[in-house]
């Protein structure tokens, strides 16, 4: 895909949130939130633990889409219609939650959100705050991958957002963002405090990369281990809880290499299902939490909690 068409796709993202993203989030999240994070300072942080790791779903904003060309990455949008029909609304939604992870002296944040472009509420510094944590306490910042809603966060006001915080990414992911000529202003920024690795390498003690090719150059999940507890952080791997699970063969055009993404699609819904593994969807319905489990001849997600958002 193009540089040209993905930055159609995120200016098409920008028009839509601001037309549609904001009634369903207000409309359901404070009592849900009540119901299922009793401890939670705000229906935006759904706190939980990973073995020794205190880890909370931190919500930046939401992504809603028309099943149309032009609009929907998926160009099968009849197909999407029919996986659609039983959730009763016919819109594509894609909730956007960075995670953070406090242990081993660290305090890890995966992902930092769209920092309010693209549409999205910008949230993410108001639902950090309401968890504790001080921008300037972040130690580490895990990169999926270099998409806007998901790099975004990391600067304000043509500053780093987290000045302490070392940005790490795979090697292959930090040269496409340096190619990137849509993030030309954001990677002088972010440079001096950029650190890169190799697939599969080991980030913290609790925290493993994660390859899961397809999605962009060097797009990478995270595998966090605490005592007998367990995450996989799967980034964009798959984006919709309905769509990409039930259908990883629907060809989306926000991924770089269609063929590898859905390779990986189906292996990690393999993997899911068979290990019952805990997972977490960043654009999953907040606060993202989960499993994969086999059904008929595919897959469905069973999310932990009930959502806040549809
Ligand atoms: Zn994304």
């Amino acid at each position: 895909m193009t540089t040209q068409f993905k930055l159609a796709a995120a200016l098409i993202l920008s028009g839509m949130i601001v037309a549609g993203c904001q009634r369903p989030a207000e409309k359901t999240e404070a009592p849900a939130a009540a119901a299922t994070s009793p401890t939670a300072a705000s229906a935006d942080v759904h706190p939980f633990t990973i073995g020794a790791l205190h880890a909370a779903a931190l919500k930046d904003g939401d992504i809603v889409l028309e099943n149309v060309a032009g609009q929907s990455p998926w160009a099968d949008t009849a197909g999407v219609a029919e996986v659609l029909r039983k959730t009763g609304d016919p819109k594509i939604h894609l909730s956007v939650q960075p995670l953070l992870i406090r242990g081993d002296n660290k305090v890890v944040l995966i992902d930092t959100g769209a920092g309010g472009a693209m549409g999205t509420a910008n949230k993410l510094p108001a639902s950090l705050a309401a968890a504790g944590v001080q921008p300037a306490q972040v130690t580490d910042i895990l990169i999926s991958h270099g998409h806007g809603d998901h790099l975004g966060g990391l600067v304000q006001n043509e500053a780093l957002a987290f000045p302490n915080a070392a940005i790490r990414m795979s090697t292959a992911e930090w040269a496409a963002v340096q190619a990137n000529g849509e993030l030309a202003t954001l990677v002088p920024v972010i440079a001096p405090k950029v650190q890169t690795f190799e697939p599969g390498a080991q980030i913290t003690p609790s925290i493993t990369a994660v390859a899961l090719q397809g999605h962009t150059p060097g797009h990478t999940g995270y595998e966090i281990v605490s005592g007998q507890d367990r995450l996989l952080y799967f980034g964009d791997a798959l984006h919709s809880s309905v769509i990409s699970v039930e259908r990883p063969d629907f060809v989306n055009a926000w991924d770089n290499d269609s063929d590898a993404a859905i390779a990986t699609r189906f292996a990690l819904l393999g993997r899911g299902a068979t290990q019952s593994l805990r997972t977490y969807g960043v654009h999953f319905p907040f606060p993202g939490l989960g499993t994969f489990r086999r059904q008929a001849d595919g897959f469905v997600w069973v999310p932990e909690v009930a959502a806040t958002a549809p």
